[in-house]
């Protein structure tokens, strides 16, 4: 369990270092989906309860917590990879709460950033609520930052589809990965076995 997270959560920070997890060093695993207890009070004050099914989850300086049923699936190119949608959020909370910015390199433009992840969150978000089948899981519309971690995703499991409907966005992650994976893609010799 512990190699196959951690070989699944290298491949975000490859070309990043180890570093770029420091601050936090707990990994939480569950046998499979978990639902942890979440509180919120409403507009009269009254305070809710309720366990919502999750995954995984990235806390802001604590832990990652997966679920093994989950991670063992993760891995199968099919653009669902809880571990790096997890450490992806971590990335994101490098410089802050997650929202979708994480800290960019010197020479990547931040408009240039905001421009391409406001525009297609935008046009997510209104595919989803149109209730259009998207290429990319309509979880993205949630936030700015869950649309970041979903992104990462597809970015590493298949990059021809975010290349394809999100070329701008695929653009920024390959400057701040530091990973161009479609490219690699295109150069994995075929063989026959
Ligand atoms: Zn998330």
């Amino acid at each position: 369990m512990r190699v196959s997270i951690a070989a699944q959560a290298c491949i975000l920070v490859l070309e990043l270092g180890i570093d770029y997890y420091d601050g936090w060093e707990e990994v939480i695993v569950y046998p499979d989906e978990f639902f942890p207890e979440q509180t919120w009070t409403d507009e009269a004050g009254v305070v809710h309860t309720e366990r919502v099914g999750r995954l995984g989850e990235a806390w802001l300086q604590g832990p990652v917590v997966l679920s093994w049923a989950d991670v063992a699936k993760a891995g199968d190119e099919d653009a669902a990879n809880v571990v790096i949608h997890e450490f992806a959020h971590k990335l994101d909370m490098l410089n802050g709460s997650a929202n979708g910015f994480p800290p960019l390199h010197r020479g990547m433009n931040r408009r240039a950033w905001s421009a391409a992840f406001e525009d297609a969150f935008h046009h997510h978000g209104v595919r989803v609520r149109r209730r259009e089948n998207t290429e990319i899981d309509p979880y993205a519309a949630e936030s700015p930052a869950e649309f970041f971690s979903v992104a990462s995703e597809v970015f590493f499991e298949v990059p021809d589809v975010l290349a394809g409907v999100y070329p701008a966005v695929y653009e920024q992650m390959r400057l701040f990965y530091r990973q161009d994976p479609l490219r690699r893609a295109r150069e994995v010799p075929v063989t026959a076995s």
